[in-house]
């Protein structure tokens, strides 16, 4: 474990030459490594997967899975600050390395956000908008549901993530296949929101509480993935501060240092409602590399640094299209030069060995003169590199001509 040099005024200030560890090291903690490397902090990462996306810029890499306390500890005596990428890291681990180094979040907010019950129950505490949930422990928990709430959505408690691990249902028979489908444990069923448009609001905080709270991201989803995300979210000041005060609220009630991304609906009726809570960088806010004074990723780690935090003030808007497997099993490599001729446009690729459908290899970032011009390139540059998949986007086309700001 390297020291903090004398003379920083900061007590607990994590200063540069420092190493961050990470647990987990996939393409959001290879993006925030790279953010991490630029203002000179070394990398350490912990993975179950040996060619992890982070390995090439970490200077070790523990392959281990995330149950394991051993391993875990052996990552966190050589690190300054451990932080994380992904939510599903087993409790005793957190325990184990939070007893160690500062673990940043920290341990409860991670496990009250790591099972969508636990989540979901804890935010109705909490008095934070929802749309109606049950937390079913049978299939007829889940037929019930449908009874009183109608079409429903049944999502496993724990390791789903884009759009896996759900199950859409709408009449009470087909409870029995959902149950079975998600592996006849307890589940989380949520009513179906009558949806208008998602936004999703990052918030970064400090161990001494200081927040910096970003403008919304506008977000497309096909098929519960997300297929690109535009910023600004050309949405009323109204909500705007809505939507920011409500994050900014649940980051200070879970006591969340680093990041706290909260995914949000808006209804068809107006209402704002949280659909789920992520406790790192978010796929959502990628075009923050782009269109804002400070990334999500060097946000991190000042934040979990205890450096002052950066400014969240747009600079340009922005916009992401991912790029799943799909467009690999159509072209491999893919044709990236129209695409890099699109005026403004970025290829990002997450370095990842074996293309499956659905796998989130890489995104293209635009900016642009509007959010409609940003999101407008960017899609552009998507058709230029993946004709045959166009489809994924194909759908959104008149969300384009609602954003004229
Ligand atoms: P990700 O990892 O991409 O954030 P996820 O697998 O964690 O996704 P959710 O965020 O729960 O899953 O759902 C993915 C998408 O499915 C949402 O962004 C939304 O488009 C749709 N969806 C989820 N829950 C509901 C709901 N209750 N009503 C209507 N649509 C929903
Ligand atoms: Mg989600």
């Amino acid at each position: 474990m390297s020291t903090t040099p004398r003379g920083t005024h900061t007590p607990g200030l994590i200063a540069p030459g420092a190493t961050i560890g990470f647990l987990g090291g996939g393409q959001l903690g290879r993006m925030t490594a790279y953010a991490a490397r630029a203002m000179g902090y070394d990398i350490h990462v912990l993975d179950p997967e040996a060619q992890c996306a982070s390995r090439p810029v970490a200077s070790r890499t523990i392959t281990a899975r995330f149950d394991d306390v051993e391993a875990a500890i052996a990552l966190a005596e050589q690190c300054d600050v451990v932080t994380l990428e992904i939510e599903q890291i087993h409790p005793d681990v957190l325990d184990a390395v939070a007893a160690r180094v500062p673990l940043r979040p920290g341990r409860d907010a991670v496990y009250i956000i790591q099972d969508r019950i636990r989540q979901k129950t804890w935010l109705a505490r909490e008095g934070f908008p929802l749309g109606a949930f049950v937390a079913a422990q049978s299939a007829a928990d889940i037929a019930d549901a449908v009874r009183t709430h109608g079409a429903c959505i049944a999502k496993s408690t724990h390791g789903g993530y884009d759009g896996r691990g759900q199950v859409r249902l709408s009449t009470p028979e087909e409870a029995a296949g959902a149950w079975d489908a998600l592996g006849a444990r307890p589940c989380l069923v949520e009513q179906r929101v009558d949806i208008a448009f998602e936004i999703s609001v990052l918030v970064a905080r400090r161990p001494g509480g200081a927040c910096a709270v970003y403008p919304p991201s506008r977000n497309h989803h096909t098929s519960g993935v997300l297929t690109w995300a535009v910023l600004p979210a050309v949405i009323s000041d109204e909500l705007t501060a809505r939507a920011q005060a409500l994050a900014q609220g649940i980051a200070e009630r879970l006591g969340v240092v680093g990041l706290l991304a909260v995914e949000c609906f808006v209804t068809t009726s107006g209402e704002l409602l949280v659909n789920e809570l992520a406790p790192r960088p978010h796929n959502t806010y990628h075009h923050s590399e782009r269109g804002l004074v400070t990334s999500q990723f060097e946000q991190l780690v000042r934040a979990v640094c205890d450096l002052p935090l950066g400014g969240t003030g747009i600079a340009k808007p922005a916009a992401i299209a991912n790029l799943l497997g799909d467009v690999w099993l159509t072209a491999t490599p893919p044709e990236v030069t129209g695409a890099l001729e699109v005026p403004d446009t970025r290829l990002h690729l997450y370095g990842k060995a074996g293309a499956r459908a659905g796998r989130k290899m890489g995104h293209l970032s635009a900016v642009g003169d509007s959010a409609q011009d940003a999101l407008g390139r960017v899609l552009q540059a998507y058709r230029t590199l993946s004709p045959g998949t166009t489809h994924m986007f194909d759908v959104h086309e008149p969300v384009l001509a609602h954003l004229t700001r």
